[in-house]
């Protein structure tokens, strides 16, 4: 192996680090404690996973933490009222609907139900718009969080090949503007582009978001590459056990890569960093308080 490690574990306590820092400053200066509503609808196993762990950082930034489970059968009318109360409850600056939901609910009416301004996942179609144009708006948290790696590891990004392997609009589309954003030539591939690998191939900077277990190999990465695996995918790992492993195999690609995020320990922690450090910016942003600059894009 070859490659660094990017080591996004660690990154991301230092985001949470700073994180605490602005919301102590807001608590002390201003008596303004910054508020995070998270919603679950139904009993999903990894998303209860989430919505816990979520709570937990939130707590200990020093935040409050607002849950809300709501049972599968919640219907899409009861669930629009709540976003509706959590909009206007001046003590809550992000709300996040956890996502899958439920089968019988709509999830762009439900995202688009949030107020923009505290839509601190970023998936409402105002803050796409503003990101698109490259205006200030809400950065969804993963690609958030891996800009942010990807600017501690190369400082500037300008000029540099970007290949964003998958189209999601949580993932894919957003990491492509951001990566635009910071002058990066960007191509965006997914299941249709002809000849993948070697689209891969001329990246300087690959994000592979696929999920699909260790796609990527070192025929798909440029010597010397840095490489942000986002995939989170459990396999088979034998007598009865599972692993989690990324989109990209990550020992065939650290043999050619500068650098390679792990999974699990790359970009997965910062994901829910981001996600605190939305809810500060949000709040600054409804007291007309200045932002922190080191907590967005
Ligand atoms: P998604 O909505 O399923 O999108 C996958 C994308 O990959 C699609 O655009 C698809 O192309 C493309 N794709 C699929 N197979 C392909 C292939 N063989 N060659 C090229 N492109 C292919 O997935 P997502 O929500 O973006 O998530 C991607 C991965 O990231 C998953 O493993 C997920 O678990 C993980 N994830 C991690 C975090 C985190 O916090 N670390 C957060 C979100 C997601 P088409 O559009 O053409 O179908």
């Amino acid at each position: 192996m070859s490659a660094d490690i990017i080591d996004g574990k660690a990154f991301a306590a230092e985001v949470r680090t700073r994180v605490a820092e602005h919301v102590r400053r807001l608590t002390d200066e201003h008596g303004i404690v910054p508020g995070l509503a998270v919603v679950l609808v139904g009993e999903d196993p990894a998303s209860q996973v989430y919505v816990r762990s979520k709570n937990k950082q939130t707590v200990e930034a020093g935040m409050n933490s607002y849950e809300h489970k709501l049972p599968a059968d919640t219907s899409e009318t009861d669930l629009l009222a709540l976003i509706r109360q959590l909009n206007e409850d001046p003590a809550v600056h992000g709300i996040l609907v956890q996502l899958p939901l439920p089968d019988h609910m709509n999830s762009d009416i439900v995202i688009n139900a949030i107020s923009p301004a505290k839509d601190v996942d970023g998936f409402h179609i105002s803050n796409v718009g503003l990101l698109g144009t490259g205006q200030k708006s809400m950065v969804p948290c993963t690609p958030l969080g891996c800009l942010m790696l990807l600017r501690d590891r190369l400082g500037s990004l300008s000029g540099l090949n970007a290949v964003v392997l998958g189209r999601s609009n949580i993932v894919g589309k957003p990491m492509a503007q951001l990566l635009l954003g910071d002058s990066c030539t960007v191509t965006i591939a997914h299941s249709r582009t002809k000849d993948v690998q070697a689209v891969c191939r001329g990246a300087d900077i690959l994000v592979a978001a696929v999920g699909r277990p260790q796609m990527v190999t070192k025929d798909w990465v440029k010597p010397g590459a840095t490489v942000i695996d986002v995939g989170i995918n459990r396999i088979d790992a034998g007598e009865g056990k599972t692993r989690l492993v990324g989109d990209c195999d990550f020992d065939s690609c650290a043999e050619v890569a500068g650098a390679i995020t792990p999974v699990p320990g790359g970009v997965g922690p910062m994901t829910i960093a981001c996600l605190l450090a939305n809810t500060v910016t949000a709040c600054c942003r409804a007291n007309g308080l200045a932002e922190p600059d080191d907590l967005t894009a």
